[in-house]
């Protein structure tokens, strides 16, 4: 069996699995994935959180994604990172930067197996805060640069849209210069960015721009989260290929299981670490089984990008109400379609005080 087909038929343990650990934040970006701002009464108790952790090393997975809401909120956050190292499961995690003090940027420069990603949405405050909340540019970058005053290669995770795209070289220039790294990422329909979505996303210009973009900047990274751009011409890095319940998946703060950590709803929710193992849940739910055998068809199958693209992304398709089994609706080949509205139809709360430590 090719290593493709391997991949689309899923794998024993998760490649990519993101664990929100909470869904409390102090800020309340207009195009949040998860909707977070409140804790949930029910999340993951400190105990419940450090089975899961073992499950995972048992599972010999590799590494997680963690991610929220904001972790750092979570009071136990160092205490269960620290915890997943000792068993062996790397983490990767992301964070707004706003909570990120000089002990914490000591504590990932001190630690292996223990990687970073701020959240930044534009190379400005004029850009950045209108998404993400005012004052929160200045404290994101204050957190880079403790970060790279400990000599922790960290990555700025970059959500561009349409107000965002002109920036990205002189975005890029400051990261690297930093130290940093960038990394890209696509706006999706999911969460609150579904209010958001017409009024932030690329016209189909700029996604052509885009990819030429990313083409001549190959150490920028993506996550794999443009490859309908792909159908455009040579591929971009990455799998290009969905990996929805065949590599990826989603645990959030109650122990929901997700087939992605964008498509957070109940058609898309496989199970429960309270009722079920997470390694039965991920190699017999009815869900992931079925979404190892999906093939995109519709008018995809006859497309000559079909091999590059695979139909796109199944959150974007699944929130603006597209087939699942037809194409991305920011196919390569589809009109544009009407301009979004050049406002947000919602603003950011400002930042709130959070006590951690
Ligand atoms: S028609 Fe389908 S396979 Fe072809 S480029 Fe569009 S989304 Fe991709
Ligand atoms: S649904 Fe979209 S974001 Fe999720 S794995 Fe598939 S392509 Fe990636």
């Amino acid at each position: 069996m090719s290593s493709y087909e391997q991949l689309r038929q899923g794998l024993s343990a998760p490649i990519c699995l993101t664990w929100e650990v909470t869904y409390a934040c102090n800020l309340a970006c207009v195009h949040c994935l998860s909707s977070s701002g409140r804790r949930a009464p029910d999340e993951l108790t400190t105990a419940e959180a450090r089975s899961l952790i073992d499950e995972w090393a048992a599972m010999q997975v590799f590494y997680i994604n963690v991610g929220g809401g904001e972790p750092l909120t979570r009071p136990d956050f160092f205490q269960l990172m620290e915890y997943a190292i000792e068993r062996r499961v790397g983490v990767k995690f992301s964070t707004n930067g706003t909570l990120l003090d000089r002990a914490a940027a000591r504590w990932v420069a001190s630690t292996d197996y223990v990687d970073v990603q701020v959240s930044l949405d534009g190379v400005s405050a004029k850009v950045n805060d209108p998404i993400r909340g005012r004052g929160s540019f200045q404290r994101a970058w204050r957190a880079m640069e403790l970060l790279a005053a400990e000599g922790v290669p960290f990555k700025v995770n970059h959500v561009v849209t349409r107000h965002s795209l002109a920036d990205l070289d002189r975005l890029y220039e400051r990261v690297t210069g930093m130290g940093g790294q960038l990394r890209v990422t696509r706006l999706r329909p999911s969460g609150r960015g579904r209010l958001v979505w017409a009024a932030l996303r690329l016209t189909q210009a700029q996604n052509r721009e885009l990819y030429h973009w990313l083409r001549a900047h190959p150490d920028v990274l993506t996550g794999d989260s443009f490859f309908h751009l792909s159908a455009l011409g040579t591929p971009l890095d990455g799998l290009n290929l969905c990996g929805a319940g065949r590599i990826v998946c989603c645990v959030d703060p109650r122990g929901d299981v997700y087939a992605c950590p964008f498509v957070l709803a109940p058609e898309f929710r496989a199970g429960n670490v309270r009722e079920q193992s997470f390694a039965s849940i991920w190699s017999r739910s009815p869900l992931f089984l079925r979404l190892r055998r999906t093939e995109v068809g519709g008018s995809c199958s006859g497309c000559e990008a079909y091999g590059r693209c695979h139909g796109g992304c199944m959150a974007v398709k699944h929130f603006t109400g597209a087939p699942l089994d037809g194409p991305d609706p920011e196919c390569v080949f589809a009109p544009d379609g009407r301009p979004g509205p050049e406002q947000l139809p919602i603003s950011p709360r400002p930042i709130r005080p959070v006590f951690v430590r």
